[in-house]
C-alpha cells in the first residue's frame, strides 16, 4: 500500500501493521496498531484492540467453525454479524477516545467517524 506521509510528504510503501501494547487509564491494557513512516518514522494510528476486543474474536473463530456445520450455519451467522457488530462498536469508541476524536455516550462511538457530535443515536437505526 503506498501513500504519502502527511509528515515528510514521501510517497512510501508502509508495509505491516506494527503493534504496540499501552495501558490506558480508563480502558486498562490495549494494542495498538499503527503504521510508521519509514522515512521519517512518524507513526499513522490503525486501531487499537482491548481485552473485550480479542475475547469477541474469539468467539467469532468459535462461530465461524460451526459454520461449516449444516444445522448450525443460521444461527452462526447470526452470532457472527452480532460478535462484529459489538467489536465495531468498542474499536469505534476506542479509537475516538484514544485518537482523541469525538464520542458519544455508550455505544454511539461507531458514529463518531461520521462527525455528527449531538446527534442522539436512538432511533438512527437504518
Ligand atoms: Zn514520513
Amino acid at each position: 500500500m503506498n501513500f504519502e506521509c502527511v509528515k515528510c510528504k514521501e510517497v512510501v510503501e508502509l508495509g505491516r501493521l506494527k503493534t504496540t501494547n499501552l495501558k490506558h487509564p480508563d480502558e486498562g491494557e490495549l494494542t495498538w496498531y499503527y503504521f510508521e513512516c519509514p522515512k521519517c518514522f512518524e507513526q499513522f494510528s490503525a486501531f487499537y484492540k482491548n481485552d473485550e476486543v480479542k475475547a469477541l474474536e474469539l468467539e467469532a473463530d468459535k462461530w465461524e467453525k460451526r459454520k461449516k456445520s449444516p444445522h448450525l450455519k443460521a444461527k452462526a451467522k447470526h452470532e457472527l454479524a452480532q460478535v462484529w457488530d459489538r467489536r465495531a462498536v468498542i474499536m469505534a469508541r476506542l479509537r475516538a477516545e484514544l485518537d482523541g476524536g469525538h464520542v458519544a455516550d455508550d455505544g454511539a462511538g461507531a458514529m463518531a467517524e461520521q462527525g455528527t457530535p449531538g446527534v442522539p443515536s436512538e432511533g438512527a437505526a437504518p
